[in-house]
């Protein structure tokens, strides 16, 4: 087929056109979901201090270098050390703290016995403990800065910040991070056909399915959602919405438009913004017509095809990638699988095809796919986008797919 752009070449149109967004500085407990704008160094170090790893006895190792149960040897109790305390006690021979996880180690010390090693064990005398195994020298212990030192940097910039990342962040003794702001994304559904979903629809209307669809997953990729609209076929409405989300002093950086971009005889994105946006047609089955431009005002513009199986993978596609690069995420790609097709189906000519599909788990060692809509690849099928858990995605030039046939697999999430 001639005249269709590759993905690629759309992608890269879009990803070109992104300019990183400036950044702001959060407290941790506002920070998820953002991503890194500078990389988090250490303002300590993991561990903070040496420590023991069990509860039980900081010993001198040589004291009870040859303890055994035939052999036990009886240790002096000076001291109770439990978790967050200050204390140092000095430990001489055949002396012993009893010391709890996390508790710091005794300068003294140089091994930890567990309870389990002693004749006491928990219920013990705090006078006296008698151990009946030798601890390893360094044994049980934790040392200051084994996981990091000062300084070390604890998470590169360009990293989303999910709850293990901010836990890492906190445990390194940093309490702000330098993040990209999120962006602002306004969602605008277009045709004279969509009404409110739960509202009486009359011969020709549908529910609209599209703004919310794309409401969601802008939040999923970290953005806010400052406008959600539908509007009319007649070109009004469009305006109205657009003058507002890129006015103002806080004007949306990505409009997302869905419907009115391919052949028909309404196609009012295409109308209203054919200065300002290009269409094109592009080698994928779903979202064969895309919409992009930038205003003078610097917001990206989408114009997605309108059937929601369409509008879902182009956001997928071009949409997502462009918000996190505007925020600076290194990865802006999905985790890829290779898995094998549960069943057969059919693939378009000359054009890749991102499939909604179901995984099938039930062998751990060898999942397997297949479509989500018993329709098969009808971008439609907005029922069928319910069951969907990842897209396969097939190269133009594969005729079709049997049973057995490995296809790359984006996982969504
Ligand atoms: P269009 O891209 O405007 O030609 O729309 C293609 C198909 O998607 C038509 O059947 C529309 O009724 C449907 N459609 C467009 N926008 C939405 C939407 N927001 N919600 C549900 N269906 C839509
Ligand atoms: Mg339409």
């Amino acid at each position: 087929m001639t005249g269709l752009r590759t993905v690629e070449a759309q992608r890269a149109t879009v990803l070109a056109a992104v300019r990183p967004l400036p950044t702001e500085v959060l407290p941790l407990g506002a920070a998820a979901g953002r991503t890194l704008a500078t990389a988090v160094r250490a303002a300590v170090d993991i561990p903070v201090f040496d420590n023991s790893a069990m509860d039980g006895f900081a010993v001198r190792a040589v004291d009870v270098a040859h303890a055994s149960p035939d052999e036990p040897v009886t240790l002096r109790v000076v001291a109770d050390l439990p978790a967050g305390t200050a204390a140092d006690p000095a430990i001489g021979a055949a002396e012993a703290a009893r010391i709890m996880t996390g508790s710091p180690m005794p300068t003294d010390a140089d091994a930890i016995v567990p309870f389990e090693d002693t004749v006491g064990g928990l219920a013990g005398s705090l006078v006296t403990v008698t151990v009946v195994a030798a601890p390893r020298a360094g044994g049980h212990l934790r040392r200051r800065g084994e996981d990091a030192r000062v300084g070390d940097v604890v998470l590169p910039a360009g990293v989303a910040l999910g709850a293990w990342q901010l836990s890492a962040i906190a445990a390194a003794g940093v309490a702000q991070v330098d993040v990209a702001r999120a962006p602002r994304v306004a969602v605008v559904s277009t045709g004279s056909e969509l009404i409110e979903p739960g509202r009486a629809l009359r011969r020709g209307q549908i529910p609209e399915s599209n703004s919310i669809l794309l409401a969601s997953l802008a939040v999923a990729a970290g953005a806010v959602v400052v406008a959600r609209e539908s509007v009319d076929d007649d070109g009004d409405g469009l305006r109205t919405v657009l003058a507002a989300v890129t006015g103002g002093a806080e004007p949306a950086d990505v409009v997302v438009f869905s419907g009115g971009v391919s052949a028909g005889a309404y196609e009012v994105v295409k109308n209203e913004l054919a200065g300002t946006m290009s269409f094109s047609t592009v080698a994928m089955q779903p979202g064969k017509p895309q919409g992009f431009g930038v205003t003078p005002g610097g917001t990206l513009l989408f114009g997605l095809p309108g059937n929601p199986v369409s509008a879902a993978v182009s956001f997928e596609v071009f949409v997502r990638p462009a918000l996190l690069a505007l925020q600076g995420r290194t990865d802006v790609d999905r985790a890829v699988l290779r898995l094998p097709a549960a069943a057969p189906w059919r693939t378009p000519p000359a054009r890749r095809q991102y499939l909604p599909v179901v995984i099938d788990r039930t062998d751990p060692s060898r999942w397997t796919v297949r479509p989500a809509t018993a329709g098969g690849s009808g971008s439609h099928l907005a029922g069928g986008l319910g069951a969907a858990e990842a897209l396969a995605v097939v190269p133009a030039e594969t005729d079709a797919v049997a049973a057995g046939d490995l296809v790359d697999v984006l996982l969504l999430d």
